[in-house]
């Protein structure tokens, strides 16, 4: 099935350094792989970064994914962690966009995913551990554009940070193993997380 489609349906009230980092990300990485990426139900009164404006082939919509495929749900894969069915290359058949929760991750998970579970959509889940939003679309593409299973995709899981010589910090996230070994996260993400870090982590993720 040709031309697949990334959906980001935006589901916090703002949209903060976290997620632009991890938007703009995704923008790229889609445009790269020849997909298209759309951020939904975004109000109008929200002012999106110019660094995610100016990715080539990035579109918003404020409108939500229900109405956006009202006439053509059976197109759409919601990628949720409660889904009893893991993705397979196969369903990079059967489906052509991949819906996923435009939410920080959280820890313990608070199950916000369910928003756009009760919209009907059919779900998939990626394994049993919680990723960041831009993991999960990265996961996506590897299996059902580039057609690899899901358990041969190499993860780090719960990587240690170090913030300065007396203080490092795990994130409660799996993440895809870069080519040097290291968790492949946006751009910049490192040194917003040791910015954070020196305020405190609360509900940053
Ligand atoms: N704690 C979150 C919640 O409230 O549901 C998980 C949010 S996660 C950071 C953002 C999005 O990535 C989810 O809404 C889902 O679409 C996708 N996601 C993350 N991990 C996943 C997994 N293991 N399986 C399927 N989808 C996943």
């Amino acid at each position: 099935m040709a031309g697949k489609t990334y959906i980001v349906e935006h589901l916090d009230d703002e949209l903060g350094p976290w997620s632009e980092l991890e938007y703009v990300t995704i923008a790229k990485e889609s445009h790269e792989a020849g997909a298209k990426f759309c951020l939904s139900s975004v109000p109008s009164s929200l002012v999106l970064p110019e660094a995610l404006k100016a990715v080539p082939g990035f579109t918003v919509d404020g409108r939500s994914v229900e109405t956006l495929y009202a006439e053509d749900k059976s197109r759409v894969c919601l990628l949720d962690p409660s889904a009893t069915k893991e993705l397979s290359p196969e369903d990079g058949e059967t489906f052509d966009v991949f819906l996923f929760g435009g939410i920080l991750g959280d820890d313990p998970p608070r199950d916000r995913t369910s928003e756009l579970r009760k919209k009907g959509f059919e779900g998939r889940r990626l394994g049993p551990k919680q990723m960041t939003t831009d993991t999960a679309v990265r996961v996506t593409r590897l299996v059902a554009q580039e057609k690899i299973p899901l358990d041969d995709i190499q993860y780090v899981d719960y990587p240690e940070l170090r913030i300065n010589k007396n203080e490092s910090t795990e994130m409660p996230f799996r993440y895809v193993k870069g080519k040097n070994g290291q968790s492949i996260m946006p751009e910049g993400m490192i040194e917003l997380i040791k910015k954070d870090s020196e305020k405190g982590f609360g509900d940053l993720f």
